[in-house]
């Protein structure tokens, strides 16, 4: 969601003459968009300011401004804080920029701009965007703000209330992508099914349907789903829709229905592998990734080895995994039985090392397949290698000439990997048919 915002931003600016460079000293605007998902997310804007002191100091005239969700909670405080900081924008104010470089630039300083206020038909006027970096994989996203306020979570705080985008802005959106060459899209939002669309009254499956008729697109990719919306017919969409990737993330976030309860999940631990079988009767070979958090408040070693034992029976593809940090102002932090560090970091480690186990478990299920895989780019590390990914997101690098990028070619895997396969080109046609 941020690094979609960030190239908004850029697009945004551009037509008032902002051009992106990744070079430091060369900016005359330095935007920092930011997450406070998590307490580790937020220290690194800290640090991140803190670092550019000094060169605020030898260059003055380079504005700095602060985005995203931790200028939304903080606001004014910012600036308090960071005598240096010229700006603070939140989670809404992307579209006002240039008004508000425009303001800067005549006399107006330290300003905070902060109100929450949702703009979705102002998406159209602006460039759509590339993912990662890449000419080959687009974003959209489809709604904005949560309604859910599981209890750990700051989300809906900052970035406001649920609101969904018109089904035909987005369409309008991923068109102008394929025009640029995109071949693969992935649309976003906290709870992507919840979306339903204002005009049209469409729900999620739906707008993929729509999506899987586009001319040109090769792939469909969504995230992030809450297992509490998981319909029948996203599900069964993974067998309709021919565009629509094997793959989905689908945050379990506990394997104890007590935690889940106190995390304002309105799931249960039997909801969710109830969920994970239709999803596997629909599509046998569905990837799933998950989000975990260990150590919520009142955790206890029984709680967690539920969390382990739903790791051993689902055997996700892969898992991003978190200690609980306490978010203001999100319910948990004022829960009385936190977790000692120690133990949250013990537990950590021991999640992880299992679900290393089982991510390889998985990759190596791959070894001798023929594989369909969207090239995307030169691997960075080994620029004799291509790198892409096949329909399920497992990354792959293999050796080929850069004529393949945006292409999608048979690859025969060789080994899996922990965070990649590897494999060599196959000798066979690779056109049409399953993504
Ligand atoms: N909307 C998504 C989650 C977005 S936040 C969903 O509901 O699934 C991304 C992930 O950050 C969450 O899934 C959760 O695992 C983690 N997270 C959020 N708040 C956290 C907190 N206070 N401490 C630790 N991890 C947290
Ligand atoms: Fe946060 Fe829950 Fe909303 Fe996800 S669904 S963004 S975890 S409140």
């Amino acid at each position: 969601m941020n690094e979609y915002d960030s190239s908004k931003i850029a697009n945004i600016l551009a037509p008032v003459g902002y051009i992106r460079t990744e070079e430091i000293k060369e900016a005359d605007l330095i935007l920092i968009n930011t997450c406070n998902v998590r307490e580790k997310a937020e220290q690194k804007v800290y640090s991140l300011l803190g670092r550019l002191k000094r060169f605020k100091q030898r260059n003055p005239s380079t504005l700095i401004g602060v985005g995203g969700c931790v200028a939304q909670q903080k606001g004014e405080s910012l600036l308090h804080r960071v005598e240096y900081l010229d700006f603070v924008f939140g989670t809404h104010a992307f579209f006002d920029l240039p008004e508000i470089l425009a303001e800067l630039s005549n006399g107006t300083r330290r300003a905070c701009y902060t109100d929450l206020h949702y703009r979705f038909e102002e998406d159209r006027n602006v460039q759509p965007v590339s993912a990662c970096g890449t000419e080959v994989k687009g974003l959209i996203t489809i709604m904005r703000g949560c309604n859910n306020f599981c209890t750990f979570c700051v989300v809906p705080y900052v970035r406001g209330r649920e609101v969904s985008r018109s089904a035909k802005s987005i369409l309008c959106e991923a068109k102008e992508l394929l025009k640029a060459g995109i071949k693969e899209i992935t649309v976003l939002g906290q709870n992507v099914n919840s979306y339903r669309s204002p005009d049209e009254h469409l729900g999620f499956s739906e707008l993929l349907e729509l999506m899987n008729g586009l001319e040109g697109l090769q792939r469909i990719r969504f995230t992030t789903s809450h297992p509490k919306d998981l319909s029948p017919s996203l599900v069964s969409a993974f067998g309709k829709l021919s565009k629509l990737c094997p793959h989905i993330h689908l945050p379990l976030q506990s394997g104890s229905n007590r935690i889940l309860k106190r995390m304002n999940r309105r799931y249960t631990r039997e909801d969710y592998l109830n969920k994970i079988e239709d999803l596997r009767n629909v599509c046998p070979d569905i990837s799933i990734t998950t989000d975990l958090i260990v150590g919520f408040p009142g955790e206890t070693e029984a709680d967690f080895q539920e969390t382990l034992d739903v790791l051993h029976m689902v055997k996700f593809d892969g898992a991003f995994s978190f200690k609980y940090s306490d978010r203001v102002p999100a319910k948990a932090v004022r829960f009385k039985d936190k977790i000692s560090e120690e133990t949250k970091s013990r537990r950590l480690r021991s999640l992880q090392a299992i679900q290393k186990d089982i991510t390889m478990e998985r990759n190596i299920r791959f070894e001798r397949r023929i594989e369909r895989v969207l090239v995307e780019s030169r691997n960075k590390k080994n620029p004799l290698q291509l790198t892409g990914r096949i329909a399920g997101n497992q990354i792959v690098n293999f050796e080929g000439t850069e004529d393949l990028i945006g292409q999608v070619v048979p690859i025969r895997i060789e080994e899996g990997l922990l965070h990649s396969l590897r494999g060599r080109p196959a000798l066979i046609n690779c056109q049409g048919g399953a993504p």
